[in-house]
């Protein structure tokens, strides 16, 4: 019997477990650890609450925990509780799927004032991560700034500019929805330093901007080239474009407004103690598409700053890191070490991007340990014995369904989904 340990139960540790699960069969037992007892990584806290069907894919992973020979170890912390070496002697080999859950800085004065916030920290606000749970960004303003121009921060813009009722059918956070509900933003800027055939917006997020209850993209048609130099762009990207082009005719009748200010460069945030405003330097195109300062600076007023520009992995002790992931080639980090998803490729792509990840260290794995051989590892067994005399509480599969069905029993019909917020919550309902 071989034993493998997947750090991490996002998308890349899901959609692992599920490639060595096909590639071993019954001849393999493989543990999921999880730091938090709830699984799916950011498709809980980081998929928009609004974007239910995307969510759906957990579903998938649910048959991936059925199998026989796959476990869910939750409340266990690689690092922290255990570490990277001591998995090594009990597993075969051990993958880490362990995400990029940190915001990258942005590197300008001000950005430590209160009232600036890494979208990590928003999304997991309003999508009920423990450790964000007691966030309050600053909703009293009535201008908001989003820095980057990508689908997070779409997302960002987005959930501010909708109403309770667009809400409806979500699994947004009481806490949120009630303070958004109370929010007086009414204007929200999205920075982007570049321009329109720059972003790195996809169609469908970029397309529910058009059609808000309250809210209206505003965009200033000066900024795009000629509608002939839209040609040559990738199908998607063209689509995006068409998408923005379509915004300068819509009427800007709606009280709130999403308002693309591209070719905006934030060099500070300036405040009285309190973010109040974005420093931008007008930037132009150079040659190799690079965005250059003009000199030219002007203030946007902002309240409530998100940066977007990216996220970074965790370091973990023992484990070579550089550049925001682990260092691996092709998910390979050390012998019988490996690192799929966004804690090996850095955060870009989408879920499914993840899939092929966890099959290619599948199949490296299966190359190097041949399905049908044995090995001699204490596997789950020893990791247990070890966490129980480290005084480690673990969870399984279980004891996550026990937490998901007491969530949606929660829920009042008509209204989101309630979710525990609280670590504390989630041990309790499990009688812990
Ligand atoms: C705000 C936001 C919105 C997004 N929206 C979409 C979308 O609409 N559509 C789409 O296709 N993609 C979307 N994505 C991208 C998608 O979420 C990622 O591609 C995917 O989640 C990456 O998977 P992962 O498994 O590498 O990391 P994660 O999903 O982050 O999973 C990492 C897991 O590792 C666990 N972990 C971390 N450290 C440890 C440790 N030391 N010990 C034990 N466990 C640990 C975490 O708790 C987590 O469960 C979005 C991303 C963000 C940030």
């Amino acid at each position: 019997m071989r034993h493998f340990a997947v750090v991490g139960s996002g998308p890349a540790g899901f959609y692992t477990a599920e490639a060595l699960e096909k590639a071993y069969g019954d001849q393999a037992r493989i543990d999921i650890l999880d730091r938090y007892p709830v699984p799916y990584g950011l498709i809980r806290f980081g998929v928009a609450p609004d974007h239910q069907s995307l969510k759906a894919v957990s579903k998938r992973y649910d048959k991936v925990a059925d199998s026989a020979g796959v476990d869910f170890i939750g409340n266990v912390c690689v690092g922290r509780d255990i570490s990277v070496s001591e998995l090594l002697d009990l597993y075969d080999a051990v993958i880490l799927a362990t995400g990029a859950p940190h915001d990258r800085k942005l590197g300008i004065p001000g950005e430590d004032l209160p009232g600036v916030v890494g979208s990590a920290e928003f999304v997991g606000w309003y999508n009920g991560h423990p450790d964000f749970a007691d966030l309050n960004p600053p909703l009293s303003g009535t201008h908001a700034a989003v820095i980057g121009n990508g689908n997070v921060a779409l997302d960002c813009a987005r959930i501010l500019s909708k109403t309770r009722a667009e809400f409806e059918g979500s699994d947004i956070v009481g806490h949120a929805l009630d303070a958004l509900d109370r929010s007086e933003i009414q204007t929200v800027t999205l920075l982007g330093r570049r321009g329109p055939h720059q972003i790195a917006m996809t169609p469908k997020e970029l397309g529910e901007l058009g059609h808000l209850e309250a809210a209206v993209p505003v965009i200033e048609p000066a900024d795009f080239p000629p509608v002939a130099a839209d040609e040559p762009l990738e199908p998607g990207l063209r689509k995006s474009v068409s998408l923005l082009r379509a915004f300068a005719d819509l009427a800007t009748d709606k009280p709130k407004r999403i308002v693309f200010d591209f070719f905006a460069k934030p060099i500070a945030i300036e405040g009285d103690g309190r973010a109040e405003r974005v420093i931008v330097e007008r930037t132009v195109l150079d040659d190799s598409g690079a965005a250059r300062g003009t000199g030219e600076t002007y203030g946007v007023p902002a309240s409530l700053v998100i940066s977007a520009i990216g996220y970074a992995t965790s370091p973990i002790d023992e484990v070579p890191f550089a550049a925001g992931k682990f260092v691996n080639e092709r998910g390979k980090i050390a012998d019988r070490l490996f690192a799929v998803g966004w804690a090996r490729r850095g955060p870009s792509g989408t879920i499914g991007t993840n899939r092929p990840d966890g099959y290619e260290v599948a199949d490296q794995i299966a190359a190097a340990l041949a399905p049908g051989s044995s090995g001699d590892r204490a596997g789950a067994q020893g990791l247990k014995r070890l966490l129980a005399e480290r005084a480690v509480m673990a969870t399984d599969y279980d004891d996550w369904r026990k937490i998901e069905q007491t969530e949606t029993g929660r829920a009042r019909p008509g209204s989101p989904r309630e979710k525990f917020v609280r670590h504390q919550e989630w041990l309790q309902t499990i009688g812990r």
